[in-house]
């Protein structure tokens, strides 16, 4: 760290000691920061191509109001994700109003009374339990008469074939794979290994739809699970792919039909794609998409640094300082109440929004403890950018994401530790 940016930061109240410490750590990650740039530039120029190969122009910014007929700037949108996942088609639509109501959409519009949904790599998130029915829910899946199985992983956390081809059956019609980890304890899954588990599916029979929740994992590689075989891939716009621009929506890529199923149910049997105004969207969805490869490496790297940072101090980081990553998400386990509101503390008072806030644990609905939940973005909810948040139990596991510029998420690990300083609950 050269002279001024050490004086900079200690004139924000940064303690020597602090900055001495995240400089040696971030002096080791210039080969990790390296190979993420290499996979950033091509995930850029797939974008960039994209674009181009779809001839996405000026006029498609202009948007679109009422029932959006004709809307080029959406289907020249919808037409350059389908490229980037190298899939038949694609729905990008601000009616989808988050990365759960695409993902239930895109089942609810491919399953049928009779049907059943497998989970072959364990429980999906949390929020699709309602959907699917798994706990009862008014509007499940469960009550439209489709049936659901789950199948373990194996406690090395590897897939557990016998008992998957055990619970293939004359109903299943789709698969779903969470490629994140989410909030469960096993690792991320590599596009490379969602391969795998959907060549053995699609080796018991092809016709099986593969659905990936593909959430925090876009542009982390530069491969997609769709380029591995996945018929579906959702996420949620206010994630990676839409750069930190997408105030809004979501998006389903995949193979043409599945696709089409999807939009008769997000819109109506009959209009599907044809309706849905873009409204002032389009911008912000293209540019944010243009940005995301960028963006999601800064937040990998801010992981990294992170990770490291914590590692160093005795805390146990999952994914730990040197493993590969698959998504964005850093979880530390702090082990205890004080260490944990002090980092959510540190976050929340480096943030350009609502930096003033003090964040503190409250009981929330669907969680069984108290939880804390720092975040400061321009989007509200918004999860690529800044952001912590912890359950209030052990083992006092914080989950760290996002960091529109890796600067941003830098100066939040260096407030958190600062903040641990001040309180003395670490030791160097
Ligand atoms: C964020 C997320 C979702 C969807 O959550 P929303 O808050 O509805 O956007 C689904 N699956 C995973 C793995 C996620 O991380």
């Amino acid at each position: 760290m050269n002279k001024e940016l050490f004086d900079f930061y200690t004139s924000m109240n940064i303690d020597k000691k602090v900055l001495e410490y995240c400089d040696s750590i971030e002096e080791r990650l210039t080969k990790r920061f390296r190979d993420i740039d290499k996979v950033c530039e091509i995930n850029q120029i797939k974008v960039i191509k994209a674009m181009q190969d779809n001839r996405l122009n000026e006029a498609h910014f202009a948007g679109s109001t009422g029932y959006g007929y004709t809307d080029e700037g959406r289907d020249a949108l919808e037409a350059i994700y389908a490229d980037v996942f190298h899939t038949e088609d694609a729905l990008v639509r601000s009616q989808i109003v988050c990365g759960t109501h695409a993902l239930a959409t895109a089942l609810f519009g491919n399953l049928r009374p009779g049907d059943e949904i497998l989970a072959p790599a364990g429980k999906p998130y949390d929020t699709l339990d309602s959907i699917i029915g798994i706990t009862p829910a008014r509007g499940s899946l469960a009550e439209y008469g489709v049936s659901y199985r789950q199948v373990d992983l194996l406690p090395d956390g590897s897939f557990d074939y016998d008992n998957i081809r055990k619970a293939i059956n004359g109903k299943t019609k789709l698969v779903e794979i969470q490629r994140s980890k989410g909030y469960a304890v096993r690792p991320t899954f590599s596009c490379e290994k969602i391969g795998e588990l959907i060549s053995f599916v699609k080796s018991i029979n092809p016709d099986i739809i593969c659905m990936v929740d593909n959430c925090y994992g876009e542009f982390v590689q530069t491969v997609e699970p769709s380029d591995f075989g996945a018929d579906m891939v959702v996420g949620s716009l206010i994630k990676n792919p839409g750069g930190g621009l997408a105030p809004i929506g979501g998006y389903i890529c995949g193979k043409k039909e599945y696709v089409e199923n999807a939009s008769y149910r997000l819109t109506t049997p009959g209009l599907g794609k044809e309706v849905g105004a873009s409204l002032n969207n389009t911008r912000a969805f293209a540019q944010g998409l243009f940005l995301s490869p960028s963006v999601t490496a800064n937040a990998l790297k801010g992981a990294i640094f992170a990770a490291n940072c914590y590692e160093g101090l005795g805390f146990k980081s999952v994914p730990n300082s040197t493993e590969p990553r698959y998504d964005i998400i850093q979880a530390v386990e702090l082990g205890n109440e004080e260490r944990v509101c002090a980092f959510c503390e540190g976050i929340q008072a480096a943030a350009p929004v609502d930096s003033y806030v003090t964040p503190v644990p409250w009981d929330m609905p669907g969680y069984d403890s108290p939880v804390i939940m720092a975040a400061g973005a321009f989007v509200s909810g918004s999860s690529i950018e800044l952001s912590a948040d912890a359950p209030i139990r052990e083992p006092y596991a914080v989950y760290f994401q996002g960091g529109l510029t890796y600067q941003h998420a830098k100066y939040g690990i260096i407030v958190s530790l600062q903040k641990m300083v001040e309180k003395n609950l670490i030791v160097w």
